[in-house]
């Protein structure tokens, strides 16, 4: 048989030789070398004052995307090399190597934000309308009221370096505590020591004892160590406030709304969308529970399958899957999937010393990207491959615009990905051949947007109101689980029969520093695409090329420029958002009518 699609991926054309390239070593030479001149450039840059100085921010900007490129090339190849083997030491030491010169890289860049902060208000409009720097006028605002918002150069120097082991080092903390947890679990007759992540898999386990067991085990595990997981977690709050504080910010959306380009109204609108439409899911999970053969599920029962499908594609079958539907959509979709999986983008084989999960990297320099899974043949595999290639097909609808004008925010960042993962996800529900396929096919649609309005916004509740409280002082652990409680209770409309209380120990993303509130973004992405993807089930395949010009500017305007400019949708408005849940409310009427008999 020949394999049209290697599973195997290719990296020697961007850096030949592994963690052992001689390539990569003079790659990273020079780039440090060019980085010198950054910094001395970057220390010596005079503040704009007049028109003419656009050539000058000009030319500054061409060296640091140059830089930036160098050093994002380099990054991904060295991910790359630690995800497809963990063993891997000499990838290990590059990684370290790499971030070192990354944060010489910021720290350079915060300096030129800085300095364009100086620039009289009527000088610096005059230079974004300037031929040389009217492309970057959307990032260069951005910049300088980033720069803005922060208080002087000492001072969030003083910030920074204390953060390291003020701040940040709660966050280390956390990973130490979660790995230190271990618990004993009885697995099919045998008696299991498994780690927080291993025991979370069970979640999804057929058997309602093993769930059960798992589920307990973990609760008594948060709950013997609550007092440190709560130190940590005031901790590292009580740190971001006070840094608000002093820069003046009272609001702790603030930022993250900052970071997401986004208005507070927009957020407020989406959750008040999905607050009022909570009951369809309700209803999912009352039918879900009956099938169950339970009143009510608990929380461990929510990720339980109802049914078995054993449906398989090997690796070629799925490839051509994805590229078949994909085509349906639009010709350069499927022809840069093809040659994605044609010539080793992407690494699937099953074996050992692999990374768990999965992500997509865009190799700037070579205009490539590489994705990153492990493939066993499952349906939701292929959806997990049509989704970074997804990823891969936003930075090549971005391939034309300046590398600076390619960031894209993390709630526009899953579009793509969203979007290629419904079709392929739509077309497994039709081709299902039995009904139990399309029971289960159906029930993975469902259980995201369970994911994205339930699990999410209860959490978005908890931090909101947590760190409403936690202005006024420390919040105790049980006053934690009330909370948690509380917002679960609320956020799954009551059709629990138990929650989590413990929940916000055992997630990760409220002890993340780098990026606060890491929540809300997910469900902005998963509803913003499925507006995108309804437009394209109306328009059909010439929708494409609409589609690809807002991939294109998901980096240079607000999200909500970017709904209106190419949607024409006004996403302050409510009705935005409902449409979006009302392709999800479809899903679970299907699924009410499919399990009627099964009850
Ligand atoms: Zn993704």
């Amino acid at each position: 048989m020949t394999n049209t699609y290697p599973e195997v991926w290719e990296l020697d054309s961007l850096f030949s030789g592994g963690s052992d390239s001689a390539e990569l070593r003079t790659h990273l030479e020079a780039t440090g070398n060019k980085l010198a001149d950054f910094e001395q450039a970057a220390a010596t840059f005079d503040v704009p004052n007049r028109t003419a100085d656009a050539q000058l921010v000009a030319a500054f900007l061409e060296q640091t995307s140059d830089v930036s490129v160098d050093l994002r090339q380099a990054g991904a190849f060295i991910g790359c090399l630690m995800a497809q083997n963990t063993e891997d030491k000499k990838a290990a030491l590059l990684q370290s190597e790499h971030a070192l010169l990354r944060s010489r890289f910021q720290s350079a860049f915060l300096k030129f934000k800085q300095v364009l902060m100086e620039t009289d208000p009527n000088v610096w409009s005059e230079l974004l309308s300037t031929e040389d720097l009217q492309e970057f006028a959307f990032v260069l605002d951005e910049w300088r009221k980033e720069a803005q918002r922060l208080l002087s150069e000492q001072e969030e120097g003083l910030i920074t370096s204390l953060g390291i082991d003020g701040y940040h080092a709660w966050s280390e903390l956390y990973d130490l505590l979660i790995a230190s947890v271990s618990v004993q679990v009885d697995v099919d007759g045998e008696d299991k020591t498994l780690s927080v992540g291993q025991a979370n898999n069970l979640s999804s386990h057929q058997d309602a004892s093993v769930r059960k067991e798992a589920y307990d085990k973990l609760e008594a595990a948060w709950g013997e160590k609550e007092e440190l997981f709560a130190k940590t977690l005031n901790s590292l709050a009580g740190f971001r406030l006070q840094m608000y504080k002093k820069r003046g910010v009272d609001n702790v959306l603030e930022e993250p709304l900052q970071m997401n380009r986004m208005k507070q109204e927009t957020l407020d609108v989406m959750w008040q969308a999905i607050s009022e439409h909570k009951q369809p899911f309700a209803d999912y999970l009352a039918r879900k529970a009956q099938l169950l053969g339970k009143e009510k599920l608990a929380w461990y029962d929510v990720d339980a399958p109802v049914v078995e499908n054993s449906q398989s594609f090997d690796y070629e079958q799925g490839s051509e899957f994805i590229i078949r539907h994909f085509g349906k959509f639009g010709p350069e979709l499927e022809k840069f999937s093809r040659h994605a999986l044609e010539n080793g983008w992407v690494e699937a084989e099953d074996r050992a010393h692999k990374m768990p999960g999965g992500f997509c990297t865009s190799l700037p320099k070579s205009g490539e990207s590489r994705i990153f899974m492990t493939y066993s043949g499952s349906m939701s595999n292929v959806a997990t491959l049509a989704h970074e290639l997804g990823h891969a097909f936003h930075t090549h609808a971005l391939q034309p615009m300046h590398d600076l004008n390619r960031s894209y925010a993390m709630n526009v960042a899953e579009t793509a990905s969203t979007f290629a993962e419904m079709i392929v996800a739509d077309a497994a529900v039709k081709n299902a051949v039995t009904k139990e396929e399309k029971i289960s096919l159906l029930e993975d649609k469902i259980q995201r947007s369970v994911a994205f309005f339930m699990n999410i916004h209860a959490r978005f509740l908890f931090e909101t109101r947590f760190y409403e409280e936690r202005k006024n002082g420390v919040v105790p652990a049980s006053r934690l689980n009330e909370l948690m409680e509380q917002a679960q209770e609320e956020a799954f409309a009551g059709s629990l029969s138990e929650g989590h209380p413990h929940f916000w120990a055992s997630k990760l993303h409220f002890y993340i520093t780098d990026v606060p509130f890491y929540n809300f973004p997910y469900t902005f992405g998963y509803l913003f695409s499925l507006s995108v993807y309804a437009k394209a089930l109306e328009e059909g395949q010439g929708f494409e090329e609409k589609y690809m010009a807002l991939l294109r500017d998901t980096a240079v305007m607000s999200t909500e420029q970017l709904a209106m400019k190419h949607l024409g949708e006004d996403i302050t408005e409510k009705g935005f958002w409902e449409k979006g849940i009302a392709l999800c409310t479809k899903d679970v009427e299907e699924f009410i009518k499919l399990t009627a008999e099964e009850g």
